[in-house]
């Protein structure tokens, strides 16, 4: 029989404000342990949280990146727990009123655009971490108390390389849109997997097994490249799965059952007592929309339909969104895109680096990237010396026109000239020539590297390739 998986995400995304969701403590990684913390985070009696409303706004921000629709009145839950890294005794989060439900992401994979929806995006509280020593535990508090996204995805995802695709789609998107940093070696993005199985055709889901505390997209792909079999496997032997929650032991490489469906928390959600629900203003939310970037999927068939770049070029502008900037600033007067994205991407780019200039530094406007296009476009000079042009204009931020002129690089079409080159470069080398005329076509290109010596890189290649064939066959 042939079976299928089918898996959902959540995905908790800390978001990237100055302060925790509820005091003023700094919401900041790497500080020494509880260092930012105060009666508030530290679940202290009697003391009351105030909202962060820039958590608020980046939550509805998410909704619009993701496509949800954002609700006009969201309210705050209590789900309580008991656990060390959470002073409280309970965590506030959102319950059956989320901020934000019913979106998508779109994403590539496999060849085309697969598109996963979102259940909801709803705002709560990190909680503190443990850590566990040789005689004792201890708590760090510094990460209670900071606002966190939890992305609920539907279980849209049908494998291990899937599921990871989606994780950097909505990774990407909300560094983008500047809702989180997503650093995932600070924590500040974490996952717990939904898998089932069921045979292929089937419509009522396999038993739920979830897999808890994922802090790698990494770690996502093995986990279910360990699972999905896992789970095959015991119901292909006529097992049976029950619903439970496992973990995964990386250094194993595999998961392993932490609790069933029996031993599952109770949370005993209630209403927040201390907060207001949220029902935003249509001037809020317009101020939020405001804030909605184009999306790097977005960007990246805008580039591909707007300048005829290839995919890979269009990636390249949208990982380094500055440099594809500069590009648009480049290409919009451009006949030929392509040629000005070569030149950014391989000269411009590499140049850069290499002696740590930055974009905002250059000595040349974006205009000189296309006189210098058009100059090789025209044949006025060839490849190879647009290089040097390219250099000098770099650290001298002269034009290329004037590079050209002042140093007399323009390229040799003129037949009589480059006939003199050519009859020049056969009579010093007979060798390569008889090669040639032999039927050693691989003799040609040395002749070519003589003559375009002969000229200092001047001479116009295609019209030396077609002297010297002439002349050597005659
Ligand atoms: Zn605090």
């Amino acid at each position: 029989m042939e079976y299928e998986a089918v898996i959902g995400l959540e995905t908790h995304v800390q978001l990237k404000t100055h302060s925790k969701m509820w005091c003023g403590c700094a919401n900041e990684f790497g500080a020494p342990p509880n260092t930012n913390v105060c009666p508030v985070c530290l679940g202290l009696p009697g003391v009351l949280p105030v909202a962060n409303e820039e958590a608020l706004r980046l939550t509805a921000l998410t909704g619009y990146l993701l496509n949800c629709e954002v609700s006009r009145y969201a309210k705050f839950d209590r789900k309580n727990y008991f656990y060390p890294d959470v002073p409280k005794n309970y965590q506030v989060t959102q319950y059956d009123k989320p901020s934000t439900v019913n979106g998508y992401v779109d994403f590539e994979f496999g060849g085309g655009i697969q598109r996963v929806r979102i259940t909801r995006a709803h705002l709560e509280e990190d909680v503190g971490k443990n850590f566990h020593f040789e005689r004792q535990s201890g708590v760090d508090f510094n990460r209670a108390g900071v606002p966190l996204l939890e992305i609920v995805s539907e279980p849209d995802i049908t494998s291990a390389d899937m599921a990871y695709a989606y994780l950097n789609a909505l990774k990407d998107i909300l560094v983008y849109g500047g809702v989180s940093d997503c650093d995932m070696e600070k924590g500040m993005v974490r996952c717990d997997v939904n898998v089932s199985v069921r045979p292929k055709g089937q419509k009522e889901l396999g038993a739920k097994i979830e897999i808890k505390n994922m802090n790698s997209f990494s770690g996502v792909r093995k986990a279910l490249e360990y699972e999905i079999p896992r789970q095959i496997e015991v119901l292909s032997k006529g097992g049976k799965l029950v619903q439970s929650t496992r973990r995964w032991d990386d250094p194993a490489g595999v998961t392993e059952e932490m609790r069933t469906k029996e031993h599952a928390h109770d949370y005993r959600y209630f209403p927040e007592p201390d907060l207001m629900p949220f029902a935003p203003t249509d001037d809020w939310l317009a101020g939020v929309r405001s804030r909605v970037v184009e999306l790097p999927l977005a960007r990246k068939q805008r580039f591909i339909r707007d300048y005829q770049l290839p995919a890979a070029d269009a990636q390249t502008f949208v990982w380094d969104v500055p440099l594809g900037n500069y590009f648009e600033s480049v290409a919009r007067g451009s006949k030929n895109p392509k040629a000005a994205a070569n030149w950014i991407i391989n000269n411009l780019r590499a140049k850069m680096t290499e002696t740590g200039t930055s974009l905002e530094n250059l000595r040349f406007q974006p205009a000189a990237v296309l006189e210098l296009v058009d100059l090789v476009e025209t044949g006025k000079v060839s490849s190879r010396i647009a290089q040097d042009v390219f250099a000098e204009m770099f650290s001298t931020g002269a034009s290329p026109a004037a590079i050209v002129e002042k140093k007399g690089l323009v390229q040799v079409s003129d037949t009589s000239a480059l006939e003199q080159f050519c009859a020049e470069a056969i009579a010093a080398n007979p060798g390569p020539a008889n090669d040639f005329r032999a039927g050693k076509a691989a003799a040609l290109n040395f002749l070519k590297g003589q003559v375009m010596k002969l000229s200092k890189g001047k001479a116009n290649p295609a019209l030396v390739g077609e002297i010297l064939e002439r002349k050597l066959k005659a």
